[in-house]
């Protein structure tokens, strides 16, 4: 077990933490891997980084394959075995290994406090010999997991917290969490594996049309609504915003997968007039030493699959394995990238 020197400064975890539980300690990325049989890392290696892999290695990490082809193509020549968490299926036998539900977790927690922070106004109700003070309103629109998490925490701090899904099966959840469903006269968008289908054009501007109100009415709006592999669906418009209360805002978690919020922008915050749209970035780095715990635990869990008797020995009939794989022995094994690059890079 090797660890890049410095790998965990930035999660406060030092050197000699490694080092007291075995690991050796390399001062290059170079040295680290030179001889690794399995390399492991947070976000995808860049193309140059993939091509400095030793040839026939195994690599896990988040790739998100059909985003990038120039790095799956190096992984391919070099005969990289190569795993994507984010691909992981939705089955209870991977829920320890599942890093986006993990992260998701922290990326919820965190939107909330940074709602609360920049918020002009307390969270919870307050009857104080000054006057009355109402609970903030909270819309959570899209409740996976980051979105439950964000209702639960939005719901400790003392917020009011309304919340809105596609998935018929969110609506229990929400509820269970004290939070109000919001019941919008739309039909159901359920998808494969848990997740939302991809919604038409017409559907988006129906939801919209209805879901203005319950924005403009909120304090805080969090937006966490995603289609895997396709750009995040905008439902909240700029007039929206334009209609908020002087003070309130939206923290956008879509942003950085094209925006639930069209004025939003990954990393930043957009003023306009007295409403701040947040777009959020890479949110479980801003909570390292929890993400970091959380994420390593799902790496050793998806490890302990690919070795067998101490042995690196994937079983590819098992469907986390398989669904998980994105190159091996030179070929693609993910169909939906396969398939981009047999037609032509867009
Ligand atoms: P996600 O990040 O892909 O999307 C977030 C949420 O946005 C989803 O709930 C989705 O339905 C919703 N959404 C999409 N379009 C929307 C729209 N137009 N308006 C409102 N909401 C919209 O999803 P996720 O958080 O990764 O998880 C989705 C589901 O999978 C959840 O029900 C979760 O409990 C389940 N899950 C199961 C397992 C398991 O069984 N191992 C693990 C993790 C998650």
């Amino acid at each position: 077990m090797v660890v890049q020197s410095g790998a965990g400064k930035g999660a406060l975890f030092a050197d000699g933490a490694y080092e007291a539980k075995g690991a050796r300690i390399k001062g290059s990325v170079s040295e680290a891997i030179a001889d690794a049989d399995v390399i492991c890392k947070v976000q995808a290696p860049t193309v140059a980084e993939a091509q400095s892999l030793p040839q026939n290695s195994a690599f896990v990490s988040f790739l998100q394959p059909a985003a990038d082809l120039d790095l799956i193509a190096v992984l391919q020549d070099r005969r990289i075995t190569s795993f994507s968490l984010d691909l992981l299926p939705r089955i209870s036998r991977a829920q320890a290994m599942d890093a986006l539900s993990s992260q998701a977790t922290v990326s919820g927690y965190r939107a909330v406090l940074i709602g609360a922070d920049r918020l002009p106004r307390f969270f919870p109700m307050f009857m104080t010999a000054a006057g009355t003070v109402p609970p903030a309103k909270v819309l959570v629109l899209g409740a996976g997991v980051a979105g439950l998490q964000a209702i639960a925490t939005a719901r400790r701090l003392g917020a009011v917290v309304r919340a809105y899904d596609v998935r018929p099966a969110a609506r229990d959840e929400v509820k269970s969490l004290g939070a109000a469903f919001v019941e919008l006269e739309l039909e159901a968008q359920e998808g494969q594996g848990g997740y939302a289908g991809e919604q038409s054009e017409d559907f988006l501007r129906r939801q919209r049309e209805l879901i203005g109100k319950e924005v403009v009415a909120s304090d805080v709006v969090i937006t966490t609504a995603a289609i895997p592999g396709r750009k995040a669906p905008v439902l909240v418009t700029a007039e929206m915003v334009e209609g908020m209360s002087p003070g309130s805002l939206v923290v956008d978690l879509a942003a950085e997968s094209g925006g639930n919020c069209e004025l939003s922008k990954p990393g930043e915050e957009v003023t306009v007039g007295d409403v701040i749209v947040h777009g959020v970035r890479n949110l479980p780095s801003s909570m390292p030493m929890h993400a970091s715990f959380l994420y390593s635990r799902n790496i050793s869990e998806f490890l302990g699959l690919l070795n067998h008797d101490g042995a690196f020995s994937p079983d590819f009939d098992d469907e986390i394995i398989a669904g998980t794989c994105v190159t091996y022995a030179g070929e693609i094994r993910h169909a939906p990238t396969r398939e981009l690059i047999e037609g032509g890079r867009p």
